[in-house]
């Protein structure tokens, strides 16, 4: 059941190819886009430090033809990728809070679960996920190895700070007993042997409990073009067929899926052992909409020819305004502006500083792999540049009228899906 060789790149202090398919062991992969060399998004240099050698690693799409995972050709060390001082908290953007509060009123409803059911987070972050649960009156546990864990046990919802793991799972299981629900909210896509993680959360279950993933969704991030969603943390990008494939090997059956905004366009999917709950109709006509095989890698090719493009447009529109002398500034620094600073060959030359909301972990730090700086929202107003390149674009709807609101006066750039003025 398991692929011949996992590429595990923890306790390298480096990386790893991934040599064949992460889920089905399938090999060679197919290629499908080179972003070139890339720094880690989270190491972030402090402000007043002097530039230093720095690890960058090969940032490659590839394309399992047998099971239809597309993937990371390189396996990073996680202690290099998520360092405990790892600056991402969950609870800041409006959408996430939403959505998981959406998570909870739908899995509590669907399921019947009471104030007894034990509902546990696997990569809880700072517990935003949790609190719903908390609140809707269930009992409540997160897993959580970063400092971020803190947070969450500071706010009451109570975390493990471990690597999850068959062993963890087997200790929490011993001392809490087992899980009427296990929820997995875009760490899925990040830990190295997933199958050794899909096994600790079935070992996690109650015989008819459930396993819900939150997963950023591969044909949304083909249609909108997000290629700088692609990171070391990423090493998966799954439709729901190849969600399907690697649940199927470890017994869970998939009983219903739908699409979720998050992460601009992501899939919730609800697993249980085979035969427990009814398959609902949304697993079908999630399936029936997704490219497979050819057709999938017919899509992955244009998906390619039209990423190259959108880059030389970027810099053709950047280009255009430095001509005429005007400043540009970024909104908001997440891990993915890492991806298109860097593949897209922005520097302090061309934005002179990204702006985050006070509070934010980043200020006061440069962007990974440039010495662009990260200020506090309030240079912004203050300084009114020409224009803002909003890098988290996929809330530009949500943070363009609030921009507006504050005072900023300046043209507001969206690099994605097209570049363009809003
Ligand atoms: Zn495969």
């Amino acid at each position: 059941m398991r692929p011949i060789k996992v590429a595990s790149a923890a306790g390298t202090g480096g990386s790893v190819p991934v040599e064949c398919c992460q889920v089905c062991g399938h090999a060679p992969l197919d290629d499908v886009l080179s972003l070139g060399y890339m720094p880690p998004v989270n190491q972030m240099v402090p402000i007043g430090q002097p530039a230093r050698q720095q690890s960058w690693f090969p940032t490659n799409l590839m394309h399992c033809r047998n099971c239809d995972l597309v993937q990371l050709g390189l396996a990073v060390d996680p202690v290099i990728i998520f360092p405990p001082d790892y600056p991402y908290t969950s609870g800041t953007t409006k959408l996430l809070r939403d959505n998981f509060a959406d998570l909870q009123r739908e899995a509590a409803a669907m399921l019947g679960l009471g104030k007894d059911d034990l509902v546990i987070d696997v990569g809880s972050n700072d517990g935003t996920l949790l609190s719903n649960f908390k609140s809707g009156g269930h009992r409540v546990l997160g897993i959580e190895p970063t400092d971020v864990g803190d947070i969450a046990n500071a706010r009451g919802i109570r975390t493990v700070k471990r690597y999850f793991g068959l062993d963890v799972a087997r200790a929490v299981k011993h001392e809490h007993g087992a899980a009427s629900v296990v929820t997995a909210a875009n760490c899925f896509a990040h830990i190295e042997d997933v199958h050794a993680i899909v096994e600790a959360i079935t070992e996690l279950l109650k015989p008819g409990g459930v396993f819900i993933s939150e997963s950023h969704y591969l044909i949304g991030l083909l249609d909108t073009l997000q290629y700088d969603t692609v990171y070391h943390e990423h090493l998966r990008y799954y439709s729901l067929a190849s969600l399907q494939h690697l649940l199927d090997m470890h017994g869970l059956e998939v009983f219903h899926a739908r699409p979720i905004p998050s992460h601009g366009g992501s899939i919730r999917v609800y697993a249980a052992r085979r035969g427990t709950h009814k398959v609902q109709d949304s697993v079908q006509r999630m399936l029936a909409a997704e490219p497979r095989g050819e057709a999938l890698a017919r899509r992955l090719t244009s998906f390619r020819r039209d990423v190259v493009l959108s880059k030389l447009r970027l810099v053709a529109m950047l280009h255009e305004l430095k001509e005429k002398g005007a400043r540009i500034a970024g909104i908001s620094a997440p891990s993915r502006a890492s991806t298109l600073v860097n593949y897209v060959g922005l520097d302090e030359g061309i934005i002179d500083y990204v702006c985050e909301i006070p509070g934010s972990l980043k200020i006061g730090k440069f962007m990974p792999g440039t010495r662009i700086p990260v200020v506090d929202e309030a240079r912004l107003f203050s300084d009114q540049p020409d224009c803002a390149v909003i890098f988290s674009w996929h809330i530009a709807d949500e943070l363009a009228p609030k921009l507006k609101a504050k005072g900023f006066r300046g043209q507001l750039i969206t690099p994605l899906p097209v570049p363009r003025v809003l």
